[in-house]
């Protein structure tokens, strides 16, 4: 791992791209437009970055098309398919440093998280979908002895994804990664917030040797080039990773146009239950933290409510606070950095609301408080912890998307579970207890896509991440993911 003063040094040479890619090059708006992307740790331009909208669409998925009705990258053998994103991912390891820093810079999430999770994470996400490729067998169907039935896996053609800012490179790696292991062309739009490492990877996937306008990347705002994209009546599919309001309004751009299929990954309102059968109260303490602190808050199963029994709340408290003071915002290029700043000032505003609201409901205030902001300085916030919460509030009930959380107590496990469901969200959630049957009990009964057992936030490529309720469709990684990103075909033949 790099000193500080190794990533500063880094910076000084670092060149970001700004421009859009479409067709294997980097291609300015067709409009000229630009919109500055800034640093949230000292509010600096870190580059003017092309605004696109419906005419660079419209250019990128002909683009697209083309590619995908050449059958040079969506009939290639599949060997060669895999054999190019392995060697893409091999790029990504040599630029790994770059991309981390990047990220770091664009959105102040911490270096050493981008080094230890976020690229490594991404990489493997590649590597695992280009691993697959030549793995993917058809079926046939067990019919009469006069009938050949096949069912077969195509691509599906022009894939559209529309990420967020909160895991710039991780959340683009998950998705892209299965859309082009499959054979489709990809259009990304990326997050206005941290659109920079996004069109890096674009420049090294042409570099691999992934055939022009397969993958294409167009930076802009939701309203106009994302909004575009899901109205566009030549992309068959769109996969969205980002809030629920903006999911549903994607629901009704792809009603309003060709129906296209839409898998969103959306907002959550994570719970974490610690039951009173908890014998290591201080490690259940230190993954809450974790799970409500890791990314600023800025995380979509940040377990921002907890439910803790009120025979062990007192000693839980006492470490919850504990734990809390490992997380001190501070300069996310310093690798001792656990918590940067928020990605914006609208970020920052938001969760300032969120405090204040807290506050004004009467909820305890038991750590942190309203942030302290200074022009120039960068959008901190302060980890924030209430107690005496209850559901009636607004801060127990919306997604805030911040470092900020709501201890509740319950007496039993009837209790925990219907609280924990009281929520239009169900994306994660994390129970602590060491009893094996009520674990497998109260994870059956959570409305929740993935539940962790005396843990938060664990997995990898192999398990399928996303939720249920307003927390989504789709799931990201393993085959899972991969079927998102294919059309199911029947061949029946007549033998007669
Ligand atoms: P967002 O919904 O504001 O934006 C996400 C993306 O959608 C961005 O690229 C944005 O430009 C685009 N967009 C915005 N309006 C649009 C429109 N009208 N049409 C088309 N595209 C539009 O979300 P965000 O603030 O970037 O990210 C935070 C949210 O993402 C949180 O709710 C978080 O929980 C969620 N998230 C979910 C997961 C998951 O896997 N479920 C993972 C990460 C983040």
């Amino acid at each position: 791992m790099k000193t500080y003063e190794q990533w500063q040094a880094l910076r000084k040479t670092l060149k970001l791209p700004t421009e859009a890619y479409i067709n294997g090059q980097y291609t300015p708006a067709q409009s000229g437009e630009t919109f500055a992307c800034i640093n949230p740790t000292d509010e600096s331009v870190l580059g003017h970055v092309a605004s696109c909208d419906q005419a660079d669409v419209d250019l990128a998925v002909a683009a697209a098309s083309k590619a995908f009705k050449s059958g040079d990258w969506s009939n290639m053998a599949p060997g060669q398919r895999k054999r190019i994103l392995q060697k893409w991912a091999d790029l990504l390891e040599q630029h790994q440093d770059e991309l981390a820093l990047t990220d770091t810079l664009d959105m102040g999430k911490s270096i050493s998280e981008m080094v230890g999770i976020d690229v490594p994470d991404s990489i493997d996400a590649l590597r695992w979908s280009a691993e697959c490729i030549d793995k993917l067998y058809g079926e046939i169907a067990p019919t009469k002895p006069n009938n050949l039935a096949l069912i077969s896996r195509e691509p599906l053609g022009v894939v559209a994804i529309i990420t967020p800012w909160n895991y710039p490179l991780m959340m683009v790696m998950w998705k892209i990664s299965p859309a082009l292991a499959a054979g489709n062309s990809v259009i990304l739009k990326p997050s206005e917030k941290s659109p920079l490492s996004a069109l890096r990877i674009a420049e090294l996937a042409t570099q691999a040797g992934v055939p022009d306008g397969v993958f294409n990347v167009l930076p802009g705002f939701g309203h106009t080039a994302g909004k575009a994209l899901a109205l566009h009546h030549d992309i068959g599919t769109l996969a969205f990773t980002g809030s629920s309001r903006v999911a549903g309004m994607l629901m009704e751009y792809a009603g309003q146009s060709n129906m296209k299929r839409v898998w969103l990954e959306a907002g959550g309102k994570s719970p974490c239950i610690v039951f009173d059968d908890c014998k290591d109260i201080k490690a259940a303490a230190q993954g809450a933290a974790t799970a409500i602190f890791t990314n600023q808050g800025e995380v979509c199963i940040a377990c921002s409510r907890l439910y803790v029994h009120s025979k062990v709340k007192d000693e839980f408290m006492e470490a919850l606070l504990e734990a809390a003071k490992a997380y001190v915002p501070g300069d996310p290029l310093d690798p001792a950095t656990k918590m940067g700043p928020l990605v914006d000032k609208a970020q920052l505003d938001t969760v300032t609301r969120f405090i204040e609201s807290a506050i004004a409901d009467g909820a305890t205030l038991a750590h942190g408080g309203v942030p302290e902001y200074q022009e120039g300085q960068g959008f901190y916030a302060k980890p924030t912890i209430f107690t005496e919460a209850d559901h009636s509030m607004e801060f127990v009930r919306e997604e805030i998307f911040g470092p900020v959380l709501a201890v509740m107590t319950f007496e039993t496990e009837e209790e925990a579970i219907e609280l924990a469901n009281d929520s239009k969200y169900g994306l994660g959630a994390s129970v602590w207890t060491n009893d094996l049957g009520r674990a497998h009990r109260v994870s059956r009964l959570l409305e929740s896509g993935m539940v962790w057992v005396n843990t938060w936030g664990d997995g990898d490529t192999t398990v399928p991440f996303g939720g249920v309720k307003a927390s989504g469709n789709g799931r990201d990684k393993s085959w899972h993911a991969l079927e998102k990103y294919t059309e199911v075909k029947n061949t029946w033949i007549n033998l007669a």
